[in-house]
């Protein structure tokens, strides 16, 4: 059997561990309904379609699994399943199958609803048929770490990982060869919350910025003034991010006589990943700032 090395990855409220070299490449988010994509090197392997019922209109396990059943048929006349296993995610009721796909491509199909959060989940695992002892393997540690509901989520952004309250979202994002980036928003205390990174940190460091500051000023400041307007520096201490020495920066909106603080934005150098990132934690009242700053606790970067 392949050695696994795995991860706890977190995404859209559903988190899992699965293995490390697995990445979400691509989603789709409709009012009602959406999926998230994973792959490995080698071929799709995951895909996690979520649909919003409401409780008094949640379906039968078993007619949903065989209305997907027959709508794969639809395009696949040779489609075989394979027995049908219940058994529980998260606390919740849930049907498994084995569905044979076109040869060697198979899938194992989960089904279950989710009362907490009034969502309709699928998991969907590709593999091929002679790599089933491993995706068995694979399936299992998805299945008793799956986390579809809660009071937070995990939000794993290319690596970056940090713990939410469930009111956050993701609003927007960007991976490209340049600067990376992330806005969480809450719409409810309309608090923003900024996942900014740049790859080919130590050359950075070495050619273009003398201090991660710089760097900071030059792009991360920028590209965060767009949403939340200018803000003007109120502070800069030296701290601990994560297991790394990095900086801390007050900042506060442009007043000539109040000065008020009402971000917080952390900066830092990961030597595992050799990439420089920074946390913008943007609250609409500067009076929760103490509070939203604790969920710094819970960034991870390697
Ligand atoms: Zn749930
Ligand atoms: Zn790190």
């Amino acid at each position: 059997m392949k050695d696994m090395r795995t991860t706890i990855f977190g995404w859209r409220g559903v988190s899992f561990e699965l293995p490390r070299e697995w990445e979400l490449v691509r989603e789709v988010v409709e009012k009602k309904h959406g999926y998230f994509d994973m792959e490995d090197e080698l071929m799709l392997r995951l895909r996690v379609y979520w649909e919003r019922i409401p409780f008094e209109k949640s379906p039968e396990l078993i007619d949903q699994l065989n209305k997907i059943i027959k709508q794969l048929k639809k395009k696949s006349k040779e489609l075989k399943t394979v027995g049908r296993l219940r058994m529980k995610v998260h606390g919740h009721d849930a049907i498994l199958t084995r569905v044979k796909l076109s040869p060697p491509l198979e899938m194992l199909l989960l089904v279950w609803y989710c009362e907490d959060r009034e969502r309709s989940y699928v998991i969907h695992l590709y593999y091929k048929t002679k790599e089933y002892e491993y995706i068995e393997d694979v399936f299992r540690k998805i299945v008793s770490s799956l986390r579809c509901h809660g009071k937070e989520y995990l939000w794993s952004f290319q690596g970056i990982s940090i713990r939410l309250p469930s009111e956050y979202e993701a609003v927007a994002y960007r991976v490209t060869s340049g600067l990376s980036w992330l806005r969480l928003y809450n719409s409810k205390t309309r608090d923003y919350i900024f996942i900014l990174y740049n790859t080919m940190g130590s050359e950075l460091l070495r050619d273009y910025y003398r201090s991660v500051h710089e760097w900071y000023l030059d792009l991360v400041k920028k590209e965060v003034s767009k949403i939340i307007g200018k803000r003007v520096e109120r502070g800069r201490e030296n701290t601990k991010i994560a297991y790394h020495s990095g900086i801390k920066i007050r900042e506060g909106t442009m007043a000539l006589l109040r000065k008020k603080v009402n971000t917080i934005s952390y900066i830092w150098y990961c030597d595992k990943t050799n990439r420089l990132i920074s946390v913008v934690i943007a609250p609409s009242k500067a009076k929760d700032l103490e509070k939203l700053q604790r969920v710094m606790d819970t960034i991870r970067c390697h």
